[in-house]
């Protein structure tokens, strides 16, 4: 039988204890209009795109109107933000359901700005468009580099007006992820509900993202290592891409292991492991080179909450959390640097890579050279293009690296098409997104944007139409500073 747009909506979250939701409605809007439109996702959700571009379907996105099979709720966790723990929960975000889509595939529905909640504490409940149009490309973008992470279907402008530190148009995200099980919902289940409580939220996790525990003798040892490898691997693609998500607060680490959460997150230009954009992290506790050190203390955090379900006995709970922890940076590690081999078209492992690489960085850091586009001027095979060569350090890297390639059996041939798999053409550059964002926020124009998104859809193409976005931006006094929303 068929249902109205594709819709074949499921609600297993809100099987679990009354405790971890509230039952919310979006709030009503009058004169939302659809501006960006994901189709491509749409189908693969089962969803039919023309019915979900119709005034109905814009009511849906908007959150004006429920559709069949939908229980909306806000979901109830705690986090620690910046190092301080505190009793969080969705705000500003309505979990519509769970698409059950074509392939059998569970993925969480959720309306990101769609008005107060009992957690909005002082909050709105509101978003401006400009970040929600914001988390659409970035996460988009996220998922052309092959990265796990939530994905946007699609944007409604309410021709609302929010206020901050202006007045802005407001907007709803259609967010679509494969669960919004945060590390901070454990914090919550082991802060304010019973074991019981918790077991049940681990077992739902393992449910819906490991499934296979129940021969492996102990399910949420199972449950801790596989999010920490998850995490870890995802981790090692964040710093493999250049990605800086910008607040990697304990509620916006996922337990599926996809990246979630787009707030003040972007793209680094020139490499260096300091590299902070976000304007209120002012210690820099959540810069570019201390995101996998920061993983590993959310990650214990996590550890810590199942510490009741690990083992009766607390010194041997805690000894199996410890030994689960150690294996991040070992799985870390490992991801790393293959995705670093790959970068620079090696087969052949050997002890000197990892020099190899450490030192193309050290260089790429001392030179101020554009992460991106040395990897992309090597894989072009132009290295003359990373503006180094004839500086001695980078001159002998080259040739250092051009001896390695020499030695391996495949042909150079097959380590630039490798290169072209791990090396992107183009990213979201923080100029490009800006312009896409004011064009369409300021004078409601979205050809900007959407020429954006198509170049950014296959990053690895290395087409002509790319190349424009792959300029650097011009050097400036000021550097680049991302907000909240
Ligand atoms: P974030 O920094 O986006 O992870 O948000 C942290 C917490 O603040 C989450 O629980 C959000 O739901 C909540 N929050 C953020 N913005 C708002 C808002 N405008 N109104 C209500 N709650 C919000
Ligand atoms: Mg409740
Ligand atoms: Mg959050």
């Amino acid at each position: 039988h068929t249902r109205t747009a594709g819709w074949n909506l499921a609600n297993s979250y809100s099987g679990l204890p009354e405790l971890f939701f509230t039952k919310a409605k979006p709030a009503q809007v009058d004169d939302a209009q659809l501006v960006v439109f994901n189709s491509l996702l749409a189908e693969t959700l089962g969803l039919k795109g023309e019915e979900l571009q119709s005034d109905e379907g814009i009511d849906w996105l908007a959150g004006s109107k429920i559709p069949e099979g939908a229980e909306p709720l806000a979901q109830a966790y705690a986090g620690h933000q910046f190092g301080h723990f505190t009793m969080l929960g969705d705000g500003r975000a309505v979990l519509i359901g769970e698409q059950i889509t074509p392939q059998g595939k569970r993925l969480d529905i959720q309306l990101k700005g769609s008005g107060r909640t009992p957690f909005s504490r002082g909050g709105d409940g509101l978003a401006p468009l400009g970040p929600m149009l914001r988390e659409y490309i970035i996460s988009e973008a996220m998922h052309g580099l092959g990265i796990p992470t939530s994905r946007s279907l699609a944007v409604t402008a309410t021709g609302e007006t929010v206020i901050r530190e202006s007045e802005q148009p407001g907007g709803v995200l259609t967010r679509v992820a494969s669960s919004h099980l945060r590390v901070g919902t454990f914090q919550y289940a082991a802060n304010w509900g019973s074991k019981e409580d918790l077991q049940l939220l681990a077992d739902y996790a393992l449910n819906r993202h490991f499934p296979g525990s129940e021969n492996t003798g102990s399910p949420y040892l199972f449950l801790l290592r596989q999010v920490i490898d998850h995490q870890a691997e995802l981790i090692a693609q964040w710093q493999l891409a250049g990605f800086i998500h910008g607040v990697m607060n304990t509620d916006n680490m996922t337990i599926s292991g996809e990246t979630i959460d787009y707030g003040p997150c972007a793209f680094m230009d020139i490499y260096d492991p300091k590299t902070v954009f976000s304007s209120i992290d002012v210690q820099g506790r959540y810069a570019y080179g201390h995101q996998p050190g920061i993983a590993v203390w959310n990650l214990a955090r996590f550890a810590e909450t199942l510490l009741p379900l690990l083992h009766d006995d607390e010194d041997q709970a805690v000894q199996l959390a410890e030994e689960a922890l150690s294996n991040f940076a070992e799985v870390y590690h490992r991801n790393w640097v293959a995705g670093m081999r790959a970068k620079l078209g090696i087969f052949m492992e050997e002890e000197q890579d990892e020099p190899l690489i450490e030192n193309l960085l050290e260089i790429m850091e001392k030179q101020k050279a554009d992460y991106t586009n040395t990897f992309r001027a090597l894989t072009r095979d132009r290295p003359q293009d990373t503006g180094m060569t004839g500086t001695v350090t980078f001159d002998q890297w080259l040739k250092q690296w051009q001896a390695k390639l020499e030695r391996q059996e495949e042909s150079k041939e097959q380590s630039l098409q490798l290169m072209h798999t791990a090396n992107p053409a183009i990213i979201p550059r923080n100029h490009r997104v800006e312009e896409a964002l004011e064009a369409a926020v300021e004078k409601g124009d979205y050809s900007v944007m959407e020429k954006l998104l198509g170049a950014l859809k296959d990053p690895y193409a290395y087409t002509a139409e790319q190349d424009e976005f792959a300029e650097p931006p011009e050097p400036t006094e000021q550097p680049y500073r991302t907000f909240c929303g």
